[in-house]
């Protein structure tokens, strides 16, 4: 990898103008619709038991689905929890319920109802909870990134492999381009598929939208060099790319990022280090790769939970996730004698995950229970084809 490539937070715009979340209207992207109706006001002391009741009333129609970087006030209204993923098997297999409520982000809905049938309707509490990853890969953007490298006579030889935090657009178009979509749990599994797919030795994986899964799952896990990567800005000309570049790259990354895991960096573990004599530091694979490279366990949201089930009493942990995740493990093993602590001193929320609160919950399960359909996420029929082709292409995964 040269200077240029370094792994880095993109700071620059994107070429949508951000809306205020909750405000106006942006239906295409991960962020900004108005929410219909009134909410109820966060300090109504009826809130929990207003959930309950239209939860309730529901009964069998409704399935609730709740992320691990949740609030606690929505988890505990979740019929089950887990990863985007785990969510959207949970929901398909629950063809009874008419209604699947996801308390997570935008494109975690999305995947809901490209997964679940055309009879069940999928509801996002609230259309501002977006994902800031998944919008740092537009379809227009993604379009012209092929067209760059068909100019450099590489796209034949590039199979896209998708990050499953990303629009139903750039799934679909993973889909149409003969790549598979990837979780953080086999993203070594889908890049082993991926360079399967033509000549192993002039393969290139297009690894879109996480630079920092794409780049650590290719080092970390399967020998690569960072030589071997290079990054595609969609912000310059030709990605800021030679054609030399690409043809040289095995793995051409997209440069988008996770706003939160972003922020841990290498100071964070020496910090922590300094802090806590024996700490073991696990972190999620979307940090950069020097933090990733300083940790002691990497993995995704299920893994640090099964490794944290796993951990002998009186061990001690810090934490590169999100703090609602960190924050309800460590108060789940704090009896056992675990010392678990959030590896960063700031605060580290998802801002958009977090729009999905009591009040939005209450709203939407209410709205359901007297029969009004709201903040349904239903993705067109063409695009979810293609969408569910790669989905599909890694169920397959072996
Ligand atoms: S934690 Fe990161 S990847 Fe997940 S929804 Fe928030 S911004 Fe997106």
């Amino acid at each position: 990898m040269t200077t240029a490539q370094t792994p880095e937070l993109d700071v620059q715009p994107t070429p949508l103008a951000l809306l205020l979340l909750g405000r106006e209207a942006d239906p295409k992207s991960e962020r900004g619709v108005e929410c219909p109706g009134d909410l109820p006001s966060p300090s109504d002391p009826d809130l929990v038991e207003r959930a309950r009741a239209a939860k309730e009333k529901l009964g069998d129609k409704v399935f609730v689905l709740g992320h691990h970087y949740q609030r606690d006030e929505v988890i505990q209204f979740a019929d089950v929890t887990g990863d985007s993923f785990k969510l959207a098997r949970d929901a398909a297999a629950r063809p009874e319920a008419e209604y699947i409520v996801f308390c997570g982000v935008h494109f975690m809905a999305e995947s809901a109802d490209i997964l679940t049938s055309a009879d069940q309707k999928v509801v996002l509490p609230d259309l501002a909870a977006g994902c800031s990853m998944a919008d740092m890969a537009t379809a227009e953007q993604v379009a012209e990134c092929w067209d760059v490298l068909t100019e450099a006579g590489v796209a034949e030889q590039v199979v896209p492999v998708s990050y499953m935090n990303s629009s139903a657009d750039i799934k679909a178009f993973t889909g149409k381009h003969g790549g598979t979509i990837c979780t953080s749990s086999n993203a070594k599994r889908a890049l082993d598929w991926a360079f399967e797919q033509g000549e192993p030795s002039t393969t290139k994986v297009l690894f879109l939208p996480d630079q920092h899964l794409g780049r650590n799952t290719a080092v970390r896990d399967m020998g690569m060099s960072l030589d071997d990567c290079v990054v595609y800005n969609p912000h310059k000309p030709n990605g800021g790319l030679t054609a030399e570049q690409l043809r040289a790259a095995r793995m051409i990354l997209w440069r988008g990022h996770c706003s939160v895991h972003g922020r841990f960096s290498l100071d964070s573990v020496n910090d922590v280090r300094a802090r806590i004599p024996g700490v073991n530091v696990l972190v999620h694979p979307e940090c950069k790769h020097e933090v990733v490279a300083a940790a002691d366990y990497v993995g995704s949201t299920e893994y640090i939970i099964k490794a944290l089930e796993a951990a002998p009493a009186g061990s001690k942990w810090a934490i590169g996730t999100e703090l609602n995740l960190v924050r309800r493990l460590a108060n789940r093993f704090a009896p056992e004698g675990k010392e678990i602590v959030f590896l960063d001193k700031t605060v580290c929320f998802c801002s958009t995950m977090n729009r999905i609160d009591l009040p939005h919950l209450v709203w939407a399960l209410e709205s359901l229970a007297e029969g009004n359909l709201v903040n349904r996420i239903e993705v067109d029929q063409e695009t979810e084809a293609f969408a569910k082709l790669a989905l599909e292409r890694m169920l397959a995964l072996p």
